[in-house]
């Protein structure tokens, strides 16, 4: 079975990464996408990310409707900062010999992928499938590579102008390009718009992630995020799963 795994912030889950999921999966027979979102993402935020909780039922609302779409909690309250090379094997780990696992990542994502860590051990260890982001070429994915596995520069330089798509293959890496997914949607596009009706809102998340981006008042700006709704009415997150709502199991 072809498997990826696709990580991220996921804050909030939005129709850019269920579109990328989706035509990744139609493009190379995926049969399942773990979902998982970071809670402690190594890169230092320069903002506090809503809590894991909230951002984990969000993703569950989106990929209710395609069975091959799983939410995970591979990186769920790990204690340590979530570097994929541990979630990769994690997951492989648990998968049978003849599954293959893929890593699905957008450009902008994969741009930094040298300053990972073990990132070549990471391109070893799984197929890469990167979607484009406006604004990345072809040659961008070879000069965001480790030094160790980087084309030579005039490589780089006859791809500049080509279309990202296809497949490269290096020794130590085999990286895959999508460019078929045209949704220019971002999570910070959305958390700027949280003030909008649920109507504007399911436009760039679907409906039921509108609807509780807005129960649970996230995103709000000055409205404490981790008080919205749960003070008031009860947190069911916090409350039935044992998890206090600073994000700690009790
Ligand atoms: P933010 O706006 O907060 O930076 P984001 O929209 O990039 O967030 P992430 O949760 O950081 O969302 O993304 C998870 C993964 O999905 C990353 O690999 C990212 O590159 C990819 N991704 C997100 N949105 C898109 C999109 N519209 N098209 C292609 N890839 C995307």
């Amino acid at each position: 079975m072809k498997i990826a795994l696709f990580g991220g912030t996921f804050d909030p889950v939005h129709r850019g990464h269920l579109a990328v999921a989706r035509t990744a999966a139609e493009k190379f027979g995926l049969s399942l996408i773990y979902f998982a979102p970071a809670d402690i993402p190594p890169h230092k935020q320069k903002r506090k990310l809503t809590d894991f909780q909230h951002r984990f039922a969000m993703l569950a609302l989106a990929t209710v409707d395609d069975k091959r779409f799983i939410p995970s909690l591979l990186d769920a309250h790990t204690g340590r900062p979530n570097y994929s090379i541990d979630s990769a094997r994690r997951l492989k780990s648990s998968l049978k010999k003849s599954d293959k696992l893929y890593f699905l990542i957008g450009m902008d994502a994969f741009k930094d992928i040298a300053t990972w860590r073990q990132s070549e051990e990471l391109l070893q260890e799984c197929e890469f499938i990167v979607a484009r982001r406006p604004g990345h070429s072809l040659a961008d994915v070879g000069r965001a590579l480790p030094a160790s596995l980087r084309p030579q520069e005039e490589i780089l330089h006859a791809l500049e102008k080509r279309r990202a798509n296809g497949t490269v293959s290096l020794p130590g890496a085999t990286i895959h390009l999508l460019d078929d997914v045209h949704e220019r949607v971002s999570s910070t596009q959305i958390r700027a718009a949280a003030r909008e009706s649920v109507k504007q809102l399911s436009r760039l998340v679907p409906q039921p992630v509108a609807e509780y981006i807005k129960k649970e008042h996230l995103y709000v700006a000055g409205a404490p995020k981790t008080e919205a709704g749960g003070a008031r009415r009860g947190n069911m997150l916090s409350l039935h799963r044992g998890i206090s709502r600073s994000g700690k199991r009790e």
